[in-house]
């Protein structure tokens, strides 16, 4: 473990104030604080080395480029991946999983093909697949889950079968923290030869993800999830897929030679990044992935199940208390009683307290859970015993005044 005091002094905005009450940040779902180093690593890169990567003779630029290329070592070693060639940048989640729609529904996917997402699923991986299937004639299939919140793993083998062209999958789902089978799924998936796309924004900055173990065909992840700047992401893709998959933009950087008669595409990872990468920030993701793997991936896992735990213990001893989902890993959704989603979340800020409210971009879900939005508390490495008796004391005062 590690000694969460001197962790939650890497943050700055940890100790600031709320209304006057001290900031309790149970948002992380949504994005995650960020360290001192994070920040830092930033502003010393547009202060000391800032020039275009890649493409420059001058001290600078191959500077920024040695920094940018190692983040792409930093990446592929945090998820064991076997080579830097695997490894895409992206602007996100969102931005990989679009990429992926358009590269590989442009190669694999024709008329009456289908494409499996699970009922969990955020809508960035519904809609990409949706508009594919609608450009391609193609059908969207959904696996069911149960009203706990767990995939139902027979009916999703039945829907395998030779017109599956792709399998998109959470590895855990943002509302209710169910950690997805996912071995299983990609297990499965491979004994009829068809890919598996593993959405891993909620899973990569909790626990330890592996390419090599999961074998997962594509994996997603966020870096403003895993306490690094917004606006970069990762694709990773086996690289004999990635191979087949024509270019996502066109541009520079994507490709070996232009004429107007003809143009040759780059080779991997650059024929997938056209354009001026967000190179300050596929650095500050590897300072990110350093400074999480300082501190080990195990350790914060333990502590986020720790976490996890007590708070649901303590929240089902409040009268009315609802949840959605298992829990399996660091987010809670619940409702109480009647009391409308936006007025608890509301009341809580009032409080100090950061919780997100409404459907939590999975509309599907809801429509299944039959309702219309649930609060949702989710936990980093940094929050501590005391902010979930604050949240609990908190979900109290507001019951109380309904
Ligand atoms: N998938 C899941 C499971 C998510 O939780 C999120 C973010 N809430 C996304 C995808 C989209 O991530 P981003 O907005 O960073 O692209």
């Amino acid at each position: 473990m590690y000694d969460i005091n001197q962790v939650r002094e890497d943050f700055p905005i940890l100790s600031r104030q709320i209304y006057n009450r001290p900031l309790v940040y149970l948002d992380n779902g949504a994005t995650t604080q960020k360290p001192r180093c994070v920040v830092e690593a930033m502003v010393d890169e547009y202060y000391n080395v800032n020039a275009n990567v890649h493409r420059g003779v001058h001290f600078l630029s191959q500077k920024a480029t040695d920094l940018h290329e190692a983040s792409r070592e930093t990446v592929r070693r945090f998820i064991n991946a076997r080579s830097t060639n695997e490894i895409l940048f992206t602007r996100g989640t969102t931005e990989s999983i679009n990429l992926l729609a358009f590269s590989f529904g442009e190669a694999f996917i024709k008329q009456g093909d289908e494409i499996i997402v699970s009922t969990m699923e955020h809508h960035s991986n519904i809609v990409p697949w949706q508009m594919v299937c609608e450009r391609k004639g193609a059908v969207l299939r959904v696996i069911p889950m149960t009203d706990e919140g767990i995939l139902c793993m027979d009916e999703y083998k039945s829907l395998l079968s030779e017109r599956t062209k792709l399998v998109c999958c959470a590895h855990v789902s943002n509302v209710m923290g169910t950690v997805n089978p996912v071995r299983e799924v990609i297990a499965e998936a491979h004994k009829h030869d068809i890919p598996v796309l593993i959405d891993g924004a909620q899973s990569t900055p909790h626990f330890k993800v592996d390419m090599q173990e999961l074998d997962c065909d594509f994996f997603a992840f966020s870096g403003h999830k895993i306490y690094a700047p917004t606006g970069v992401g990762v694709l990773y893709g086996k690289e004999a897929w990635l191979e087949q998959l024509p270019p996502y933009q066109g541009g520079g950087e994507m490709i070996k030679n232009v004429s107007f008669e003809k143009t040759t595409y780059n080779e991997l990872p650059y024929k997938f990044e056209a354009g001026t990468p967000d190179y300050v920030a596929t650095h500050a993701l590897a300072v990110a992935l350093d400074y999480v793997s300082a501190l080990g991936m195990d350790n914060i896992y333990q502590h986020e199940q720790m976490l996890t735990r007590y708070a649901r213990e303590q929240m089902a001893q409040i009268p009315d208390m609802k949840f959605f989902g298992p829990s399996h890993d660091a987010v809670i959704s619940f409702q109480v009683g009647n009391i409308h989603h936006l007025d608890m979340g509301t009341l809580l800020d009032r409080l100090g307290i950061a919780v997100r409210t409404g459907h939590h971009c999975a509309e599907p879900l809801m429509h299944r859970l039959g309702i219309e939005g649930t609060v949702r508390a989710s936990f980093g490495l940094y929050n501590t015993r005391e902010e979930v008796d604050a949240l609990v004391a908190g979900i109290r005062r507001v019951a109380q005044m309904f």
